[in-house]
């Protein structure tokens, strides 16, 4: 067998040679790992990198494309935004500490590597889990639910905490042994690390966490509010895409403004101005703001002192504010909301 990368010293078997596994890889330390470990005892690999929408960390696709040149395997990278959205929205196993669905969404993920591996003709699919080391999706009856629910059942091996579990398929079949897979378990990456360098791996992203957008607090509140406000199903993948940027005001039960806060910002908002309410600053420099839902006069007047209060306008001075929607244009005069407006406290979402 050709040796790909440093450190790929062990013999294959002769049993796996021509069996074929499906790997989801993220980018990360493990599934780099299960992948390598795959490989080294002779195992075809097809890596599946999912993108659900939520993921945060710039260059993520290129990290999982390097990753697979360095392993010497082919990657499909496939967009499940849409599934993942009906999941976030509705989760039949609930939340963790955020808004984060996470047996749900593991329960995606395998479902779709499980279509991967029927149209690919793979035997099993392989992914980097390590039991014990996340608290809502990690520990044994949640590997043991996600392999039911996913349909994969013994046909889904996490190689690095192999030993532990129960024998799965290729165990059963006679392809590897027992002792072949590793016995990692817990929060630690002190072994996945060490076993990184051995084999020479370093391009993976690193293991800080927090890299699904769904674990941030501030955009969990943003969404738990979205969801009160307008029901999950009301929401959009603009919508959820809008909850990432700026700053968000909720005013009342039917009305929120965001504020852009910087440049770059004001431009992706302005992006998101069909069906919603812009405010702008025609005279000074100030922040594009905008405004969702019902607003009555008063509120879009309200609105434009908020977002005039982060204009470069004096607060003790009146400034205008242009409220566009759609084709329709108007200017309000303001005084901008003082910054110790005890309001804004109240009203702000997620920071
Ligand atoms: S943290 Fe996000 S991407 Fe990871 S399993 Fe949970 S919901 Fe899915």
């Amino acid at each position: 067998m050709e040796i790909r990368w440093r450190g790929l010293t062990a013999r294959p078997y002769d049993t796996a040679m021509g069996k074929k596994a499906v790997a989801l890889v993220s980018g990360g330390l493990d599934s780099a790992l299960a992948c390598a470990l795959a490989l080294r005892l002779g195992f075809a690999v097809v890596g599946v990198n999912l993108a659900t929408g939520f993921c945060v960390g710039k260059g993520r696709c290129d990290t999982v494309l390097a990753l697979a040149q360095r392993l010497g395997i082919p990657v499909r990278l496939l967009d499940v935004g849409d599934e993942f959205l009906a999941v976030v929205r509705a989760p039949k196993f609930g939340y963790g500490s955020g808004m984060n669905p996470c047996l749900d969404c593991r329960v995606l993920m395998l479902r779709a590597a499980g279509r991967v591996m029927e149209e690919e003709g793979a035997d099993f699919v392989i992914t980097g889990e390590v039991l014990g080391q996340r608290p809502m999706s990690q520990h044994r009856r949640a590997l043991d639910l996600v392999a039911a629910e996913s349909g994969l059942g013994d046909r889904l091996v996490r190689p690095l905490s192999g030993r532990l579990l129960p024998a799965t398929f290729p165990e059963r079949m006679g392809w590897v042994r027992r002792d072949d897979w590793l016995d990692i378990q817990g929060r630690s990456r002190k072994r996945q690390l060490a076993l990184a360098r051995e084999w020479g791996l370093t391009e993976f992203v690193q293991p800080s966490g927090g890299c699904c957008l769904l674990l941030s607090r501030p955009y969990a509140i943003r969404l738990g509010d979205a969801f009160t406000a307008r029901g999950p199903h009301a929401l959009d993948r603009d919508d959820f895409a809008l909850l990432r940027f700026g700053r968000h005001f909720r005013l009342s039960p039917a009305v929120k403004v965001i504020v852009g806060r910087e440049e770059r910002e004001n431009a992706v908002l302005a992006g998101f101005a069909p069906g919603r309410w812009v405010l702008s600053f025609p005279a000074v420099p100030g922040p594009v703001a905008l405004v969702e839902g019902e607003p009555t006069a008063c509120d879009l007047a309200l609105a434009a002192r908020l977002a005039a209060r982060y204009s470069d306008a004096p607060s003790d001075e009146l400034v205008t504010v242009r409220v566009s929607h759609g084709n329709d244009v108007q200017e309000l005069t303001v005084l901008p909301l003082p910054p110790n407006d005890p309001r804004l406290a109240r009203w702000r979402l997620g920071e």
